[in-house]
């Protein structure tokens, strides 16, 4: 007999804010150039783009003057 169900063999992936470990199926996934990042929500998601936009903003601004 084989296990037919297939959800305890599901990947997951570790959050790049939070390191939960979540679901592939659930995860939100993230491009950063080249590569992309796993989240457990869209809360750390948001956290993450927020992160990246400040950091992004803050060497663009050097160069405003
Ligand atoms: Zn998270």
């Amino acid at each position: 007999m084989t296990e037919d169900t297939g959800a305890s063999a599901e990947a997951t992936v570790s959050c790049a804010m939070c390191r939960a470990e979540v679901p592939l199926s659930v995860a939100v996934a993230g491009e950063a150039g080249d590569y992309v990042r796993y989240f457990c929500g869209l809360d750390c998601f948001a956290a993450w783009r927020k992160q990246g936009v400040a950091q992004g903003s803050a060497d663009a601004g050097k160069h405003r003057e």
